[in-house]
């Protein structure tokens, strides 16, 4: 079945959706983008990022496409139109073009190109993943220096999941100067006793939303959290793993750099925090 996709302004069957080879989406990544995940066919944490898209734009003096109510309409069209009762919407907003090559931005008039899309993914909420636990490796982290901006520069992150792929492995944890940033699209999370450790917000990863909510969820729970860094071999010493994004809610990491955490399954903290996570958003979302 052919999907309906937005740019620009209009619905279209996905094989007459078209963009610029000028777009400097294309020539330079110059574009930014957001993942809002679909359960029961209800948005998940819709405004959060739809305000995290607003700072993107903002840090990178990109023009705004629209405005937070009309992506709100996309964003609900778009799921009724191609029925999706669990998977994401995924959004792109580039700089656009004024119909060249150019390291020089366009001028203000240059209309922002927008793309949205969907993607069905039933079974998101019970995955073999969720259940099972996933394995990561540690890889360094090259990534530019503002990685709090949600680029579409994954070059990076792609081959990241390549090389845990080569391994047997599920995922990567980027390391900087001896540190966990985060996974190559998640944030990275250890417990230890009952304290949920996590790297604290800097321009050095992205400010997840599926973070903030969990974080959030976690303080309501009276669970302890400690937001600093910590290395691959505290990691590896913790009693659990579990990394977080819109589209994989809480994941269980089960094993790092080949060693086991735990008892090599799913930890209970991590386990509950799905749950609330998953129970609360759908309440909430809209
Ligand atoms: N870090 C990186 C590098 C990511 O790509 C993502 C997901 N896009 C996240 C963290 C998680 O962010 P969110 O919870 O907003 O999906």
């Amino acid at each position: 079945m052919s999907r309906i996709v937005y740019v620009n302004g209009e619905y279209l069957p996905e094989d007459e959706a078209k963009v610029s080879v000028f777009d400097r989406g294309f020539l330079f990544a110059d574009g930014v983008y957001e993942v809002t995940s679909v359960l029961d066919g209800k948005l998940i944490d819709f405004d959060g990022h739809a305000v995290r898209l607003e700072r993107s734009l903002r840090e990178l003096d990109m023009a705004a496409p629209c405005g937070k109510d009309e992506l709100l309409a996309i964003h609900r069209e778009l799921v009724a139109r191609n029925e999706i009762s669990d998977g994401l919407v995924y959004l792109q907003v580039t700089r656009g073009s004024d119909g060249d090559r150019d390291f020089v931005f366009p001028g203000a008039d240059t209309q922002p190109t927008l793309v949205l899309f969907t993607q069905s993914k039933p079974g998101i909420r019970d995955s073999a993943a969720s259940k099972n636990g996933i394995k990561v490796i540690s890889i360094e982290d090259v990534r530019w220096g503002r990685r709090d901006i949600k680029t579409v520069q994954l070059l990076y992150p792609s081959m990241g999941k390549m090389m845990a792929k080569a391994a047997g492995c599920d995922d990567a944890w980027m390391v900087q100067d001896g540190a966990v940033t985060e996974g190559t699209s998640n944030n990275a999370y250890i417990v230890k006793g009952r304290k949920i450790i996590t790297r604290e917000l800097s321009n050095d990863i992205l400010h997840g939303i599926t973070r903030a909510a969990v974080l959030r969820f976690a303080a309501e729970a009276q669970m302890e959290v400690e937001e600093r860094n910590f290395t691959i071999e505290e990691a590896q010493a913790a009693d659990e793993a579990f990394v977080t994004s819109a589209t994989t809610f809480v994941m269980p990491v089960v094993e790092i750099d080949g060693a086991q955490i735990g008892a090599g399954a799913p930890g209970e903290l991590a386990k509950r925090l799905r749950e609330i996570y998953i129970e609360e958003s759908v309440k909430a979302g809209v």
